[in-house]
Order: structure tokens, then C-alpha cells, then sequence
């Protein structure tokens, strides 16, 4: 049967270390090393003082969800098998929000501010998706 591949993230230049640590099922964030803020997307610059200095750092894994919608008619043909599905914006404990899929979970029981942490799928050999489900663990970053 002929299945229609998802679009998939394409890491950039600034992008690559954040896919090279979902590889190795860790999620990390630059983290500004002069004025210390933690953001998403990567950036060259940081978006608070403009410094160039950053490190990659291990966030806790844990977040809570901000805001979520479930999709029953999917613009993209490929995800029409999946629905319906939700696409959530999850609230990091470190600040930054990511989009993401929550996982383990029904559509119907997912909740503004449910507490959750990651969990990783991988896709190819290039490409893991950093999911959420609701939170089970502590430090689920410390896995
Ligand atoms: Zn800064």
C-alpha cells in the first residue's frame, strides 16, 4: 500500500544540536550564558540581551500544558490517518513553550495547566520528536 511520508523537521544550522539531543532522548535548550535565559527556538542570538554566548543545556523534561487543539480535518494529506489528534503547546518548566503532540492519553482527557514530561519517538535515523505525556515521574529528564 502506498502511505504518504510525513513532512519532517529539517535541522538548521542553529537547529542541529537541539535534533542531535532528542537523538540521544535528551531534551536541550540554549541557555543564555550572559544573562541566563532559556529559549526556544535556537537562535543565533539571544532574544532578551542580544548576547551571543550560549550553552546547550539538559532541561527537566517537565512542563505543563499551555494550550492544546484537536484535529479532525488535517491540512497535510499524510496526517489524515491520525485523526483525530492533538497538537499542544506545552509550557516548559525552564519558560520556553514548544509545539508537540501529547501522547499515552486521550483526546478527551487532556486538560489546560495537566502536568506532563517528555518522551521521545523516533521517526528515522535522523529525526526524534520530542512528545509529552502526563506526568509519571519526577525527573523525567534524568532518565
Ligand atoms: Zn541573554
Amino acid at each position: 500500500m502506498f502511505v504518504l511520508e510525513k513532512p519532517l523537521p529539517r535541522p538548521t544550522e542553529d537547529s542541529a544540536p537541539y535534533w542531535e539531543a532528542a537523538r540521544r532522548e535528551e531534551l536541550r535548550l540554549q541557555k543564555c550564558q550572559d544573562c541566563g535565559h532559556v529559549r526556544f527556538p535556537p537562535s543565533l542570538l539571544c532574544p532578551r540581551c542580544l548576547s551571543e554566548r550560549a550553552e546547550w543545556v539538559r532541561t527537566s523534561g517537565r512542563g505543563t500544558v499551555y494550550s492544546f487543539i484537536v484535529v479532525h480535518r488535517p491540512q497535510h494529506p499524510a496526517f489524515q490517518p491520525d485523526a483525530p489528534y492533538n497538537v499542544a503547546i506545552v509550557e516548559l518548566e525552564e519558560g520556553p513553550r514548544l509545539h508537540t503532540n501529547l501522547v499515552e492519553v486521550e483526546n478527551s482527557e487532556i486538560e489546560i495547566g495537566m502536568p506532563v514530561e517528555v518522551v521521545f519517538e523516533k521517526v528515522n535515523d535522523e529525526v526524534t520528536l520530542p512528545k509529552f505525556r502526563p506526568r509519571r515521574t519526577e525527573n523525567p529528564g534524568e532518565r
